[in-house]
């Protein structure tokens, strides 16, 4: 489903954020990206989602080198993926509700569906109470979860989180990746970067070990 191929990515040379990076995720995998931070884990978000192009190396989606996607098409390309940012970039003037229904409305699904579908989640995800909220009165934790609500909502080919579980306490990280190994039982791909080595052993998967930028081991 993807695949990194010789990836290097240098914000400020000669220093590389990724050194050499090559893996691939095969379709309905769970792949855990870990390492301490500084070691590119986002950056490889970023490069997967398009938002930064490597310096070096490719990446492809299926057959598709993700690099020549032209700026016009890049949404079609975002919409087959689910994305948690690690600043959650929730839009600031919508609700609860209204961040979760997005990707839905975008999909274009009847206005039932999308009722159906967003109560399920915050229902799911414990924040049903805060609905018609803005995320800005909303905690860490609580904006997380609509993150993830959010990511999840559209059905993707390709879950990405960057640190999903980084506001919120270990009971609640752990229902998380409930969720998402739920989800990845069901056929989505799932794509984590996190430090956290904890949960990393306890739901394992396929781990791409970085340091330094460079692959220390895939396992
Ligand atoms: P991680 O997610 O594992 O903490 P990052 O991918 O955020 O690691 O960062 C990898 C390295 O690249 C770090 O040394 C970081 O300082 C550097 N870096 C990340 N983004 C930028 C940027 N936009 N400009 C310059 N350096 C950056």
């Amino acid at each position: 489903m993807l695949r990194l191929v010789g990836v290097y990515k240098t914000y400020a040379p000669p220093y590389h954020a990724l050194e050499n990076v090559s893996f691939s995720v095969e379709k309905g995998e769970f792949v855990f990206i870990t390492g301490p931070s500084g070691a590119g884990k986002t950056t490889i978000i970023k490069l997967i989602t398009r938002e930064e192009i490597p310096t070096k190396g490719r990446i492809f989606f299926g057959n598709h080198d993700i690099s020549r996607i032209s700026p016009r098409k890049i949404f079609l390309y975002r919409r087959k993926l689910g994305i948690v940012f690690q600043d959650f970039r929730l839009i600031p003037y919508l609700s609860v509700y209204e961040n979760v229904a997005l990707p839905l409305i975008i999909r274009g699904k009847k206005k039932k569906e999308i009722q159906r579908r967003v109560n399920s989640l915050l229902q799911e995800f414990e924040i049903v109470h805060k609905a018609q909220d803005l995320p800005s009165s909303l905690s860490g934790g609580e904006q997380q979860r609509v993150a993830i609500a959010r990511a999840i909502a559209g059905g993707p080919e390709l879950l990405l989180a960057d640190e999903p579980t980084g506001n919120l306490d270990p009971f609640l990280s752990k229902k998380i990746m409930k969720i998402f190994k739920r989800l990845n039982l069901k056929g989505t791909t799932v794509v984590v970067a996190t430090h956290d080595t904890s949960l990393v052993e306890e739901f394992g998967g396929k781990i791409v070990e970085l340091s330094y930028g460079k692959i220390k081991r895939v396992r």
